[in-house]
């Protein structure tokens, strides 16, 4: 409401987006961050005279808002998130506070993997076939800073636990979950419920009129499902046909089947490769259903996705042997898919921050597939507690350069190597984009 006083902690993009929107809304808007804001955004605030403070939060002053908008960096364990949540300051996300200026259709999309996969897919559908559609949340400009300066009939959002949290009034048109596996859980008190708890909130005041789209051969899913019975009409997708199955595989193909609409389409032909692609292009293809979008138009954006930067993303062929960066891949589930979907002997690059990792899931993959390990990291004791005696080669790195020289070294012809490193990137580089940055480099070099 015009005049109350809103905080903004983070001034990251979306903290930014928010200080923007909320300007132009006539609110008092105040934004603080304990780092060091990046240049760009700095001026951005400068320029429109909006008050911030950086490196450190002035305390009375965060405590005085009506409102808080908090960065979903910033964990509510901080003593000031205490202080804040003590005095009663109702807490936000960015997508709470842009949805309320917005008429515009919502369709999100959560899931520990696969989200900017598939936000982007049906972000591209939509486009292709000519609709107004904005995409945000967790990728590219903040959904917000959209909300303020651009005028889209329709966004594909893209949400991850840390921004569901934070929601309340917001509804999602159609909402997307791929899938729930043990991710962030050092942000959640290693608690894997409260973790459920935050991704559940994608179906919030969801009506029969919404779809709520998921993936039924997800045990969490469907015990949530059960537990919370959701109010929107379902369409889940799985592997196999059954009567509840919107979407499903059957003898090389996908398909989509709902009341209205029905498709089907050569899985050869997706331009994704490996199963959890062929699950983010069912879950996009119900979605461009339920567009309306023709079966001519879903077809062809389905085989001309160009893909996302990081993920399963084919770098070079060297003296026979290809080089995939899923530098992405920073939980063990995202590593699974990956090795699952490779054809030929790996040389499997890992390593880094690890959020509590049970590498047990890997291990029979590993143990079939892999020629060789590279551990990539600053501690790599854990990945050695586990995997020594298991592979015969393993080897430790403490630089891309020296993980893609040691690959490139221990790889035959006809191999892959593959970067997917089952954890966070923060020991060694800035983030996963600079990870996979640097192999892209690295290999080329070679
Ligand atoms: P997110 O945005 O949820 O992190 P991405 O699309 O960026 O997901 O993909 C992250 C990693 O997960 C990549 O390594 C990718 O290959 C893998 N991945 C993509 N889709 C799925 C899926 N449906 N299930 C499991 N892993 C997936």
């Amino acid at each position: 409401m015009k005049g109350e006083r809103l905080v903004i902690l983070g001034g990251g993009e979306s903290g930014v987006g928010t200080a923007i929107l909320a300007q132009q809304k006539g609110l008092e808007v105040f934004l603080s961050d304990s780092g060091t804001l990046r240049a760009d955004h700095r001026e951005t605030l400068c320029s429109r005279q909006i008050a911030f403070e950086e490196g450190g939060h002035t305390e009375e002053r965060v405590l005085q808002a009506d409102e808080i908008v908090k960065s979903p960096g910033i964990p509510y364990s901080t003593p000031l998130m205490q202080k804040v949540l003590a005095k009663g300051i109702r807490v936000i996300s960015e997508i709470e506070f842009a949805g309320r200026y917005t008429n515009a259709k919502m369709i999100c999309i959560t899931g520990s993997n696969g989200k900017t996969t598939t936000s982007s897919l049906i972000w591209h559908i939509l486009r292709s076939a000519g609709l107004n559609v904005g995409l945000a949340g967790n990728i590219g400009k903040s959904f917000a800073r959209q909300v303020a300066e651009e005028n889209y009939d329709c966004y594909v959002l893209e949400l991850s636990s840390f921004q569901l949290e934070g929601v309340y009034d917001f509804k999602a048109d159609i909402a997307v979950l791929l899938n729930i596996t043990p991710d962030h859980l050092d942000r959640y008190d290693h608690q894997l419920q409260h973790y459920v708890d935050a991704k559940m909130r994608i179906i919030r005041n969801q009506k029969v009129e919404d779809a709520f789209i998921y993936w039924i051969d997800d045990p969490i899913i469907t015990r949530e499902i059960e537990k919370l019975k959701p109010a929107a009409t379902c369409y889940p997708f799985g592997e196999k046909k059954t009567t509840a199955t919107a979407g499903y595989i059957d003898n090389g193909k996908m398909y989509i089947h709902t009341k209205e609409h029905q498709f089907d389409m050569e899985l050869e032909l997706l331009a994704l490769e490996g199963m959890h692609n062929v699950y983010n292009s069912l879950a996009s293809g119900i979605v461009a259903k339920l567009m309306d979008i023709s079966d001519e138009q879903l077809r062809s954006s389905l085989a001309d996705f160009r893909g996302v930067p990081h993920r399963l993303e084919k770098v070079a062929t060297v003296r026979g042997v290809q080089y995939i960066n899923d530098s992405k891949a920073t939980n063990v589930n995202s590593c699974w898919y990956a090795l699952q979907s490779m054809r030929s002997r790996t040389v499997l690059i890992l390593g880094g921050t690890d959020k509590g990792n049970d590498y047990s899931e890997i291990e029979e993959l590993v143990r079939t597939k892999v020629r060789a390990l590279i551990f990539l990291g600053a501690d790599n004791s854990k990945l050695h507690a586990f995997f020594d005696g298991k592979v015969e080669t393993i080897c430790d790195a403490s630089s891309m350069e020296e993980a893609v020289n040691a690959a490139y070294r221990l790889a035959q012809k006809g191999d892959t190597v593959l970067l997917s490193p089952c954890c966070a990137s923060f020991d060694l580089f800035k983030n996963y984009e600079d990870r996979g940055d640097q192999f892209r480099e690295c290999v080329r070099k070679l």
